[in-house]
């Protein structure tokens, strides 16, 4: 806890001007704009130079200027809000629309320096959704022997198929050539966007997934890495779901050992329509005891090796503490982010991200850098009469 001091806690954005990063937000760069802000009820905006800005009364969204977050408090504590925050859970369709949502910035353990670092240490919860660089995984599933799992808001959905009966009796599966479509727990299905044409058994296309999947064990720790390089069909480039829904069947495509007894984290990889051809990749990490934990980064010598530029050499670590999990950054270029559900408090020292604007909250001040940046002096003027210029 920081000392308390007579000035109030203020809303700190942050945020790039010169070119859209596709989400990401640099945490090595120095060419930003801060602005503070009251905390108060009301609105933020973000225009169309990435400017923020925030206003009392809730806008229309116009070409120029789009709604970002609300501020509101409530027995107390200030909340963020977004305005539509009807797309959870997430489904594969989805998944990679997330970038305006909500995102904690995860607390950076580094000795580099940095200009923006979250106080926040994260717990991970089962269906979290963590982002290291542009690469999402959802934590599918984790165990603490001994304890009962803290589960937050079921964030991502199950592939449903529920017309069976739009597949022809006398349509092949593409794998067997085969047209038996009663046997059971082996219906015929039809996942991809060639709907009709690509009929394959369950139990066919699982069996084709085996062949492809390269189970990796990793260096001197329990977990195995399960990586599949193209998972989705070969016609119509489509990723295949992870789990199937029918008739309330669950069925897995990969089936992959989930350990017993043992504490750990099942990661899977969320990146399914990235045009890039990432694998696909499921993580069973095995925890021995407290102060275990695996690396996540680019380079070879780490526990989960993820070879996106995006990712840092080394980025962000996954440990046990006091028989919980935590998620730290290692000092990462693009950060360590995980998915924010409603209600988002604000607290000391927070950092939320939304797009590539950062949302901070605290006491301190933040310096400008802006040194290199030209356009800084004519962008300090046009700020909002709203926020307080620093
Ligand atoms: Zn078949
Ligand atoms: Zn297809």
């Amino acid at each position: 806890m920081k000392e308390e001091s007579l000035t109030e806690n203020k809303i700190y954005t942050v945020n790039i001007w010169k070119y859209n990063s596709n989400g990401l937000y640099d945490y090595e760069r120095d060419n930003f704009i801060i602005s503070s802000f009251k905390t108060e009820f009301g609105f933020f905006y973000k225009d169309i130079n990435n400017k923020i800005s925030f206003s009392h009364t809730l806008e229309q969204d116009t070409d120029k200027k789009k709604y970002l977050v609300t501020l509101q408090k409530k027995d107390d504590k200030y909340i963020l809000y977004k305005r539509f925050y009807t797309n959870l859970p997430i489904n594969t369709k989805t998944v990679n629309n997330l970038l305006d949502q909500i995102w904690y910035v995860v607390k950076t353990n580094s000795i580099k320096e940095k200009k923006f670092t979250s106080n926040f240490i994260y717990e991970i919860k089962k269906n979290d959704i963590i982002k290291i660089g542009r690469m999402k995984f959802l934590i599918k599933d984790m165990n603490i022997i001994g304890k009962d799992i803290k589960k937050s808001i079921e964030t991502f959905i199950p592939y449903e198929i529920n017309e069976l009966s739009n597949i022809k009796r006398d349509e092949n599966c593409r794998i067997c050539y085969s047209n038996d479509n009663s046997i059971e727990n082996n219906p015929m299905i039809s996942i991809c966007k060639c709907k009709g044409s690509m009929n394959l058994h369950l139990e066919c296309l699982k069996k084709w997934i085996k062949s492809k999947l390269q189970i990796k064990e990793i260096n001197n720790k329990p977990g195995i890495s399960y990586i599949i390089q193209q998972f989705k069909c070969e016609i119509c480039k489509e990723p295949y779901p992870i789990t199937i829904k029918n008739n309330n069947n669950y069925y897995n495509l990969i089936n992959y050992n989930i350990p017993v007894g043992q504490n750990y984290i099942i990661l899977q990889s969320l990146n399914l329509n990235e045009e890039k051809n990432y694998p696909f990749s499921i993580h069973v990490l095995i925890f021995i005891e407290n102060n275990y934990s695996y690396i996540i980064g680019r380079g070879h010598e780490n526990d989960i090796r993820i070879s996106s530029i995006s990712v840092s050499r080394i980025h962000s670590r996954i440990y046990m503490k006091d028989d919980k999990f935590f998620m730290e950054d290692l000092g990462s270029k693009f950060g360590t982010l995980v998915l924010a559900k409603e209600p988002v408090y604000l607290y000391d020292g927070i950092i939320y991200q939304i797009g590539n604007s950062l949302f901070y909250y605290g006491k301190e001040d933040i310096k400008n850098n802006n040194k290199d940046d030209n356009n800084f002096e004519k962008n300090k003027k046009s700020l909002s009469s709203l926020g307080e210029e620093l």
